[in-house]
This record gives structure tokens, sequence and C-alpha cells, in this order.
């Protein structure tokens, strides 16, 4: 099986996982994120405990892309600090954009490197880092809802796909 064979495969289970598709009993941080262009809708939660992520999960509907993210995402932030939580978030948007070291990547982010095949896709970028936005927004305190069209500005822009002339395919 070939590497692009294999991530299809991680994103297409993990899209479909269960074990982290649940409300947090006792959440401290809970917070919509929403991808109007897709339709993704995830509500995330978790709980901190002296500066560690001791439980997390989350309820949402999208497409494959976007829910597997969350999935992926909950699996590698559970029980680690929220420092730990707030690197994995900028290496994963760095993979996203192409700038950062593949080896970085594979060594840290586990099975979410599986969807680093998402930056040549400019159209399902928004899906693959809403829960990461999400996360990150969370952490800062964020709550209630998210919406990640209005949000742009705040972003840079510099992963969005329209206004800049990129054809897909
Ligand atoms: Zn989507």
């Amino acid at each position: 099986m070939d590497l692009k064979s294999l991530y299809t495969q991680i994103i297409t289970e993990n899209s479909r996982a269960t074990h982290n598709r649940h409300p947090v009993l006792g959440a401290t941080n809970s917070l919509e994120g929403i991808n109007p262009s897709c339709g993704d809708d995830i509500t995330l939660q978790f709980k901190v405990e002296d500066g560690i992520i001791s439980d997390a999960g989350f309820i949402g509907t999208g497409c494959a892309i976007s829910q597997a993210s969350a999935s992926l995402m909950i699996d590698l932030i559970k029980g680690k600090s929220v420092d730990e939580a707030r690197h994995y978030i900028e290496l994963f948007f760095a993979m996203i954009k192409g700038e950062a070291k593949e080896e970085e990547v594979l060594d840290e982010l586990e099975d979410a490197a599986a969807l680093q095949g998402i930056s040549h896709v400019p159209a399902r970028v928004k899906c693959a880092v809403l829960s990461w936005h999400t996360l990150e927004e969370a952490l800062d305190g964020k709550t209630g809802v998210s919406d990640h069209e209005a949000s742009e500005d705040e972003d840079g822009g510099s992963y969005e796909e329209d206004g800049d002339g990129l054809t897909l395919g």
C-alpha cells in the first residue's frame, strides 16, 4: 500500500470512529466551530485539570475530513498538557501550509499526519483545520459559537482557498 492510500484509509477510518464522539462530563472548555463553506459543525469539549487536558470529546456533523481531523486531534491531545496541545496546533497549521519538517510531522502528529495531503486541496483546508482552530480558540477562553467564515481576517487568510486564483484538481 502506498502512502497516499494509507493516509486515505486513516482518514476514512477516523471519520467513522466513535470513541471521541461524546460530551465531556464536567468540561472546563466548550466551543462550537462552524465551517459554513462545507457545512461542517463541531462542538469541542474538554476538561483541563492542573494544566493537563484530562478528557476531551466532540459532537459534530460534516464531511469525512472535518470529522476525521477532530477525532485524530482528540487522540493526540488527550492526556497532554495545554502547552503541548498548543505546540501540536502550531505544527498542524504549519503542516497544512506545507511549512513543517516532514520528520517532525510524522514523529509528533502521529496519525494526524495523514491530513498533510490536504494542503494540496485548497477547498478542503477549512475542513481539516476547523477542529484545530476551535481548540486554539477554546484554549484562549472563547465559548459559544465560532464561525470560521466570519473570522477569516483574524486568521490572516494565509490558507484560504478563495480570492487568490488557485484552481482545483
Ligand atoms: Zn468539510
